[in-house]
């Protein structure tokens, strides 16, 4: 057993995980069907972290993830603790993917059927239906590398990311998202189309890897769903089957400091919440906000101290004004909308670096009522809108002042889409920069925590294991891979296998 993280202090070894986002839920599961006695800590009175749940007037919102890529993710969670994940929740497929819409009117069906993507692209441009057959074949070879190879490996030495250097530089990960869509295609609004996801993730297209590109050929190989009963469903499903592995779930029980306890014995990390003080464990997987983590939970730890200022200085993804509506009319529209200012380039420097909020947006739209109606009383639609906005680092906004009036000019914009929208909202709520401050503890109200930029991806990412604290493990948005449902639910098979081979426990559950 590696000194790592020591069960010597107790007879078998047992771990607390501070979060119940996607990751912690995922890296909780995996311990517990390892054998590790494991206690997941969660702030909030509900699980899922960014993937809450509100119920109000009887519509149902879910509150942050609703693109469901990647399924094998989740299933191969189930198998590692040996149950079938049908038999937890059902993944509904949606159709098309995404709707994009362009303010001159232009629309484009964004579908997993290559023959259907073609033909949408020849009637625009011959060139760029070769040029598209062209992308996909590169993406599917940035898949490879990235996703299938890589997703799930921790970065922890630079040897780690001298080894893959090459096949990076042949991928050409140093261009971005933008400029190897651009060598592809021509059309403008293709380009956009075949961009934009890198903001699924948190990352400007213009300046996020191209690496991310697999995004494309992974929704392509694997699909798009929705749980029938909305994400929540999923939550449930993952907490149900954690706690049918004996694990322990703590709701309302915000982890407020960790003491690091080093004695010949071993190292132990003594956990106080309101209900308890320094209650010991042999380690910790921390899927709470990274910079909450070393600011906060590990203050006074001067390793720790370091990795703050560290982390003061990186690069933060954007932030979301989010807004859950309920209309007492069943829009006819996509599941997934994304409905495209008539700025991009522009419009997401000022996103990304700027200091005001600008005055336009592009918006996504999630109208989850079309694959499942179950989730508004009936004949009504529940929808949510969110647009990217400055994080509170770059942008100070003091959103209870503004937000009225921009979820009210959001919804016009919407109108156009959805007539006579305004009339018909029912109920409605929004979640804004200061809310993903005070309710997730999210640095600078950031939505996804570590931009994925190249210089901050694989090693340059914080790692999965500390390298200074021992028994300190990350799992989450901003560790590796990085954000996203997918990422967070790979990177908790990165942590957890160090963990295990750390307790000198290997198993399937980390296979
Ligand atoms: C609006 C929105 C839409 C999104 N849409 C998609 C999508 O469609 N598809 C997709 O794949 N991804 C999407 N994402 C990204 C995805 O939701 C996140 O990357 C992912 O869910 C983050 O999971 P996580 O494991 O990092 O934990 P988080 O969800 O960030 O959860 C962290 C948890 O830690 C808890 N916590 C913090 N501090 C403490 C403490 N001291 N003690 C105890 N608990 C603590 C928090 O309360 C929280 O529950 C979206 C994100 C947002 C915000």
């Amino acid at each position: 057993m590696s000194d790592r993280a020591s069960g010597r202090h107790a007879l078998a070894p047992r771990v607390a995980v501070v979060g119940s986002g996607f990751g912690g839920l995922a890296a909780a599961i995996r311990l517990q069907a390892a054998g590790v006695q494991t206690v997941l800590f969660e702030a909030r009175d509900k699980p899922g972290g960014r993937a809450y749940v509100y119920e109000q007037d009887g519509f149902t919102f879910d509150a942050g993830p609703t693109v469901i890529t990647a399924p094998h993710c989740i299933e191969e969670l189930y198998q590692a603790a040996g149950h079938d994940m049908n038999r937890y929740v059902e993944l509904l497929p949606v159709h098309p993917f995404y709707r994009l819409v362009w303010d001159d009117g232009d629309a484009f069906n964004y579908t997993g059927d290559g023959d259907d993507m073609l033909s949408q692209i020849r009637s625009r441009s011959a060139s760029d239906a070769d040029g598209y057959q062209r992308f996909v074949a590169y993406t599917k070879d940035v898949f490879a590398k990235g996703y299938e190879d890589l997703a799930a490996t921790p970065f922890l030495r630079f040897t780690d990311m001298v080894r893959v250097a090459p096949q990076l530089a042949r991928l050409r990960a140093d261009r971005s998202v933008y400029s190897t869509v651009a060598r592809f295609v021509k059309d403008e609004h293709l380009r956009q189309a075949l961009s934009f996801h890198s903001l699924l993730v948190g990352g400007n297209p213009f300046e996020t890897s191209a690496i991310y590109t697999l995004i494309h050929y992974l929704e392509r190989k694997w699909g798009v769903f929705f749980p029938r009963g909305g994400t929540g469903a999923l939550v449930r499903g993952l907490v149900k089957l954690y706690e049918e592995l004996g694990g322990e779930l703590r709701l309302n029980a915000p982890v407020r400091s960790i003491r690091v306890q080093t004695e010949s014995a071993g190292t132990r990390h003594l956990l106080t919440t309101d209900a308890q003080a320094d209650e010991p464990f042999s380690a910790v997987v921390s899927n709470a906000d990274l910079h909450h983590t070393y600011s906060k939970l590990y203050a006074h730890n001067r390793a720790a101290e370091q990795t703050t200022r560290k982390l003061e200085r990186a690069d933060w993804s954007m932030s979301l004004f989010v807004l859950y509506f309920g209309a007492r009319q069943n829009y006819d529209l996509a599941h997934h909308t994304v409905v495209f200012g008539p700025r991009y380039k522009e419009l997401l420097a000022e996103i990304f670096h700027g200091s005001t909020l600008p005055e336009d947006f592009s918006l996504y739209l999630h109208a989850p009522t079309v694959t499942d109606p179950s989730l508004a009383p009936p004949g009504c639609g529940a929808y949510y809108v969110l647009s990217p906005v400055p994080h509170l680092g770059n942008a100070p906004i003091d959103w209870d002042k503004v937000a009225p009036e921009y979820a009210n000019r959001i919804l016009g914009a919407l109108e156009r889409l959805m007539p006579n929208l305004r009339e018909n909202v029912v109920t409605q709520r929004w979640f804004t920069p200061q809310d993903f401050v005070s309710q997730l503890s999210a640095y600078n109200g950031s939505a996804f925590s570590v931009a994925p930029k190249l210089t901050q991806s694989a090693w340059f990412r914080p790692h999965n294991r500390d390298p200074k604290i021992p028994g300190l493990y990350i799992v989450g948005a901003g560790t590796h891979p990085g954000a996203g449902m997918p990422g967070v639910i790979n990177s908790a098979k990165a942590t957890t296998k160090l963990l295990l081979e750390d307790l000198g426990l290997t198993s399937a559950a980390a296979a």
